[in-house]
């Protein structure tokens, strides 16, 4: 794909471009950020340009064989590494490539795309997916052949904190010195995951989020959502594509993130404990998925009274109904409270990932809330 095509991302596009341009380029990088930030797409755009013929000053050409290879993800010098679900019942080694054909496929729909939504796509049952050390042999194997083309070989490996540790620990010599022409890039969400030494031999290129203006402008192009919308969920995913298309889907109608998250307040503020209890029920039998983005959402509404009390309300970034609902409540907020807030909401996502009992978590969490805006 095409500098272009991948949403926002303005610097760190220019500092890239500049980089191939002035020859810069180091043997094994990691691009690190939320894969909702547009990581793989920025790698696959500067692979592109580094493999175009035809380089114009801030992209690809798109049209010369090069970019049609790197297009199609068929460059006979491009090759990919990513997390799979191994096939126990085979004698042969199972690797990326056995699953080539759904990762094209993937990007060619939407390269926008995380771990979870890979592994449903590779399989049904959704297991847990592993980079093995079947893959390292096969990385060294590919890398120890000659450039078809005559430019670099790159390597893409895709969440390589996946790597089991004899995969990660088979990849640390070729990461210190890899053969001439040899480019690593390694496209991981969560850097902290992989081996120190393997992060030590490594240029990072760190990748902010979208930035917020831009990410709101393709929301409104592709989802018909007025700019207040748009810029309300850009604000909310903290831009991250991804989470503000699973809020989007998730509910077609977004009401129900403000309704549960202003009777919780109010509720909570009026030490209604039956009502509270009330409320815990009603999101306890809720989808696991809309309670996580219910968590999120107050994280976000959290954020935005302590800017409405901080600096004005100017910076607010919210629908009309929330803003009315901010005003009255963002007293209620204040530095006497807000750690705990988003402390307790934080803490409560990271329970109910690891399938934490929801309705008991949802019934302490009123119970905090209750405490705390009563401190303020
Ligand atoms: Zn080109």
């Amino acid at each position: 794909m095409r500098f272009k095509e991948v949403i926002g991302q303005q610097k760190l596009k220019s500092d890239l471009i500049r980089a191939v341009l002035a020859d810069k380029i180091s043997h094994a990088q990691l691009f690190s950020g939320q894969a909702g930030f547009g990581t793989l797409p920025l790698a696959l755009a500067y692979i592109q340009f580094l493999f175009c013929e035809q380089k114009q000053t801030d992209d690809s050409c798109g049209e010369c064989a090069s970019c049609k290879k790197v297009e199609k993800l068929q460059h006979p010098d491009l090759h990919f590494a990513f997390p799979i679900v191994p096939n126990e019942n085979s004698n042969k080694p199972s690797i990326s490539d056995d699953f080539i054909s759904d990762w094209r496929e993937q990007i060619r729909e939407n390269p926008y795309f995380n771990l979870v939504d890979w592994t449903k796509k590779i399989d049904v049952k959704e297991r847990k997916t592993v980079i093995r050390v079947d893959e390292s042999k096969e990385i060294l194997r590919k890398l120890s052949l000659k450039s078809f083309e005559g430019s670099y070989k790159i390597m893409l490996i895709w969440n390589p904190e996946e790597m089991n540790t004899a995969c990660s620990n088979k990849l640390l010599k070729i990461l210190e010195e890899p053969p001439a022409q040899t480019l690593f890039l390694l496209v991981s969400d969560k850097p902290d995951n992989l081996l120190l030494t393997i992060q030590s031999r490594t240029q990072k290129i760190r990748i902010p989020k979208i930035e917020l203006a831009l990410l709101s402008l393709y929301l409104q192009e592709k989802n018909q959502l007025t700019s207040v919308q748009a810029d309300s969920i850009a604000s909310f995913a903290e831009g991250n594509l991804l989470l503000a298309k699973e809020f989007m889907e998730a509910s077609v109608n977004q009401s129900i993130y403000v309704d549960l998250f202003m009777v919780l307040m109010r509720v909570c503020y009026k030490k209604d404990v039956i009502a509270m209890m009330d409320w815990a029920e009603k999101i306890s039998v809720e989808g696991k998925e809309t309670q996580k983005l219910f968590l999120i959402y107050a994280l976000h509404m959290f954020r935005q009274s302590n800017i409405s009390n901080y600096i004005g309300e100017s910076l607010m970034r919210v629908s009309k109904e929330e803003e009315e609902f901010l005003v009255k409540f963002a007293p209620f907020i204040s530095g006497n409270n807000i750690r705990e807030f988003i402390s307790t909401f934080d803490d409560a996502y990271y329970h109910l990932e690891r399938n934490a009992n929801s309705k008991i978590l949802f019934t302490q969490l009123c119970f905090q809330v209750m405490r705390f805006i009563h401190q303020a």
